[in-house]
C-alpha cells in the first residue's frame, strides 16, 4: 500500500517479492518462453477446478478464441451474447468466424437471461457465450438446459470471474469451455494473460497446436528429445503463448489466490452492509447458490441518468476516490452502430446507465472503504437531493 498518497485507486493487484523471485529465477533459468512453468501453471489450476485440461494463452480473448474454435464454431454461424460486456468478448467470436446476437440481461444480476437467451433462437444459432459479469455466475443450470434441449453449444466467458462458484463448485468446473482473463483488472494476474477449460481430449489437443502456430508438438517436448522430433502444421494456428516468465508469476498469484479471494469477499460484504444506509444506492444482487469473484464492485442507483452518474463520479474524484461508470451497451460501439441502429435492449440500458465501480482490491483497507461510503453518501445527497431516487429494484 502507499501510505503517503490519499488517493483512493479503483483497484491495483497484488505484486510482492514473491513474484519477483519467481520471475528472477525463469529469467536465470535461461528458459523464458512456453516451458515447464506454464506447464506447472496449468496441471496447478486444472487441479482446483478437476478439469481434464488447461491451455494456457497470452489473454482471455485468444482463450475464447481458440475455445469457441476447437468447440467447431463454422464462420457465418450466430452466436447468442450479452451486450453488457466488454468488446473483448465479441471480438474472440467475430475472430473465431461467429456473428453476435444481443441478447438482453437479468437486471438484478447483470448477466444474460435465459429467457431472453431463448426466444433469440433461430435456426442458424450455434451456440451461447455465456459471460459470468463482475465476477458473478450466470444461471448455469438455465443454460445447461436450454443447451441441452435446442442443441446449443455452451461457452464460458469468465474472464472476470475466477474464483467465483456456482452450486458450490469452482466456474471452471462446470463441464463446458471456460475462459479467464490474467489481465490486473481480474481476480490474478500474469500482466496479461488467459486459461482455457477444456473436457474434451481431442479439442485440447488443438487448442494447444493453435495456440503454437498449428505445431503438432511443442518446443519443450521437442527439446526434450534433443532434436530429433520434428513437428509438422496439420492447419494453420496462432501464436497465443504465455511464457514462462508470465507463468512464474502466475503461480506466485496462486499462493495469494484463497487470501484474495477471502479478502475481496470480506471488503464487499462490509460495503454491502454500510451501503444499504445510502437511500436509493442498491448493492449487488447475489442469487441463491452463487458465491461472487469480487473482482469489482458494481452497485446500482435506481432512476440515475447517465448526467447524474457524471456528476456524481465528478464529486467522488474530487475526494481522491476513483470509481468507473457501468458497462456500456456493445451495440452502441461505432463498430456496430451502423447495423444495429434502432437496438434497444432495456434490461442492458438501464443497468449501464444507473451502475457505478467503487473501489475493491486486495490492500483497500476499511479506513478508505469508510472514505468511499462517506463521498458515495455525500455525493448522492449532492446530486439527487434530499429526495432520494427512485425505489430500489432490489427490494
Ligand atoms: C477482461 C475481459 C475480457 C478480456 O480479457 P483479456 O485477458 O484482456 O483478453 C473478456 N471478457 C470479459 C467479460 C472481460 O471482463
Amino acid at each position: 500500500m502507499d501510505h503517503f498518497s490519499d488517493h483512493i485507486p479503483l483497484l491495483r493487484p497484488w505484486i510482492d517479492d514473491d513474484e519477483i523471485a519467481e520471475v528472477v529465477a525463469v529469467l536465470k533459468s535461461g528458459w523464458v518462453s512456453q516451458g515447464t512453468k506454464v506447464q506447472q501453471f496449468e496441471e496447478q489450476i486444472a487441479r482446483i477446478f478437476g478439469a481434464p485440461h488447461v491451455v494456457a494463452t497470452n489473454s482471455a480473448t485468444s482463450a475464447l478464441h481458440l475455445g469457441l474454435q476447437v468447440s467447431g464454431l463454422q464462420r457465418g454461424r450466430k452466436v447468442l451474447v450479452p451486450a453488457h460486456t466488454c468488446m473483448a468478448t465479441v471480438n474472440a467470436l467475430l475472430m473465431a468466424g461467429g456473428e453476435p446476437v444481443f441478447v438482453d440481461i437479468d437486471r438484478r444480476t447483470f448477466n444474460i437471461d435465459p429467457a431472453a437467451a431463448e426466444a433469440a433462437i433461430t435456426d442458424d444459432v450455434w451456440g451461447v457465450l455465456a459471460v459470468h459479469q463482475i465476477g458473478l455466475p450466470v444461471d448455469l443450470q438455465a443454460f445447461e438446459r436450454l443447451a441441452a434441449r435446442r442443441n446449443l453449444q455452451l461457452v464460458e466467458d469468465a474472464a472476470t470471474a475466477f474464483g467465483a462458484k456456482y452450486e458450490g463448485k469452482f466456474i471452471g468446473g462446470h463441464g463446458n469451455p471456460v475462459a479467464f482473463s490474467l489481465h490486473p483488472r481480474k481476480m490474478i494476474t500474469t500482466g496479461e494473460g488467459g486459461l482455457l477449460v477444456l473436457w474434451n481430449d481431442e479439442a485440447a489437443e488443438r487448442a494447444r497446436r493453435l495456440r503454437s502456430a498449428g505445431a503438432s508438438i511443442s518446443d519443450l517436448v521437442r527439446h526434450g528429445a534433443k532434436g530429433v522430433l520434428q513437428q509438422d502444421y496439420p492447419e494453420p494456428g496462432y501464436n497465443y503463448r504465455l511464457t514462462d516468465l508470465q507463468a512464474a508469476v502466475g503461480l506466485a498469484q496462486m499462493r495469494k489466490f484463497p487470501q484474495m479471494l477471502a479478502q475481496r469477499t470480506e471488503q464487499a460484504r462490509w460495503y454491502d452492509e454500510h451501503l444499504a444506509a445510502i437511500p436509493g444506492v442498491c448493492p449487488p444482487y447475489v442469487p441463491a447458490g452463487c458465491e461472487p469473484a469480487y473482482t469489482s464492485y458494481c452497485v446500482t442507483l435506481p432512476g440515475a441518468s447517465e448526467q447524474q452518474i457524471t456528476n456524481l463520479l465528478k464529486l467522488l474524484a474530487v475526494r481522491g476516490i476513483s470509481c468507473r461508470r457501468g458497462i456500456q451497451p456493445l451495440y452502441r460501439e461505432p463498430y456496430f452502430a451502423p447495423a444495429y441502429p434502432d437496438m434497444y435492449l432495456p434490461e442492458t440500458e438501464a443497468v449501464s446507465r444507473e451502475t457505478i465501480f467503487l473501489p475493491i482490491f486486495p490492500g483497500l483497507t476499511r479506513e478508505q472503504q469508510r472514505r468511499v461510503v462517506e463521498g458515495l453518501t455525500a455525493a448522492v445527497e449532492q446530486v439527487f437531493g434530499c429526495r432520494a431516487v427512485e425505489a430500489p429494484v432490489h427490494g
